[in-house]
């Protein structure tokens, strides 16, 4: 794991003029004018004057003062390229990042905006918005879904709570792509204005977690969770080689989930080397159609390859559990057909689960 550099005091000085209050049920008042974060499971206790492990979250005399006010990424992209596969399937979302993360992946795909404030290369601009404002935005081009991505969401909640509110109040599925490592407390706080969840399991060893300056066993929560609620749910992992390639540790992901749910859409994503992870090849062919083998076996009844180049075959593809038919047929984010009939199998009228209207 390749440690981080020191960021510019100007570039800090920036994210700071950019930040408000913490949600007053994400952070716990302390002795001493201390706080506690519950944002994130690193639950940092913060004396005036520290910050999170995060970097982006800060006691300043007092008060826990979170990003707010602005975004770093803002696009219009396929619903099925978050990957969210059950969810208004060939449908556009507003997705939208700030900046800043939790954990220290060496293989980030989005390490420019994750690793502001830890990584002194890692220094996107912002640009000042307001929750109203990106609300109008997908209202204006009647976009039916807001997801927040390209950073950790969960550190930058408290801006998009105040989004969802709204937004799901108006009627806008509202997502989170996040790596999971949440808090029962932020939870609580936000399922009820959202619709959708995407979590990164990333493998299924505490040493694996580790390295990624995380722990197994909240994401683990997290997910059972989500599961039980009336939020969607989708789990992705991506496959790096040497690091989570293991045959049973992916045997042991999809078992955990087919425990919780067999209908969980299990994603499972080819690497190519990036970041700080540019010695290990990319994921071949060979080891994403076992992973999708290992899930089928397992009993998960959604389980898809991303990331495949000219490997994709059929397993990008939504079948019917109920009948083997093939229901939605996607090229890579792109949905070809979709014979879907209300929510049911047109063949033998097996209910599929997902958001589909
Ligand atoms: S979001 Fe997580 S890492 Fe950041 S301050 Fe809060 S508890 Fe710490």
């Amino acid at each position: 794991m390749g440690q981080s550099s020191q960021p510019s005091a100007d570039y800090q000085a920036l994210l700071d003029a950019y930040t408000a209050p913490a949600d007053r049920l994400l952070v716990e008042k302390l002795p001493d004018k201390a706080v506690r974060c519950l944002a994130c499971a690193h639950r940092c206790t913060l004396s005036p004057g520290q910050r999170g492990i995060c970097r982006l979250r800060f006691n300043q005399d007092g008060e826990l003062r979170v990003p707010y006010g602005y975004l770093a990424g803002l696009a219009v992209d396929p619903v099925e390229k978050k990957p969210f596969f059950h969810v208004l399937p060939g449908r556009s979302s507003l997705s939208f990042g700030m900046l800043g993360c939790n954990f220290r992946c060496d293989f980030c795909q989005n390490w420019q905006s994750s690793q502001a404030l830890r990584d002194h290369d890692a220094c996107t601009g912002l640009t000042p918005n307001t929750p109203e404002q990106v609300l109008a935005l997908a209202q204006k081009n009647g976009l039916p879904a807001l997801i927040s991505t390209y950073n950790e969401p969960l550190i930058t909640s408290d801006w998009a709570l105040a989004l969802f509110e709204e937004a799901h109040a108006a009627g806008i599925k509202c997502g989170f792509v996040s790596n999971g490592f949440a808090t029962p407390e932020l939870l609580s706080r936000l399922l009820p204005f959202m619709d959708m969840f995407k979590v990164d399991l990333k493998c299924f060893t505490a040493e694996g977690y580790r390295k990624l300056g995380g722990r197994l066993a909240p994401v683990l929560d997290t997910i059972t969770r989500l599961a039980a609620s009336d939020v969607w749910l989708e789990v992705v992992t991506l496959i790096v080689p040497g690091f989570n390639d293991d045959e049973k540790e992916l045997s042991a992901i999809a078992a955990f989930l087919a425990s919780l749910s067999p209908d969980i859409p299990w994603h499972i994503t080819g690497f190519r080397p990036q970041y700080r992870y540019q010695d290990a090849d990319a994921t071949s062919a060979d080891v994403l159609t076992r992973a999708w083998n290992i899930g089928r076996d397992e009993g998960l009844h959604f389980v898809y390859t991303g990331n495949t180049g000219l490997c994709r075959q059929a397993r990008e593809h939504t079948l019917c559990p109920g009948c083997g038919i093939l229901l939605i047929e996607r090229q890579g984010f792109f949905v070809v057909r979709n014979r879907l009939h209300q929510g049911r199998c047109p063949d033998c009228s097996t209910s599929i689960p997902g958001l589909w209207h």
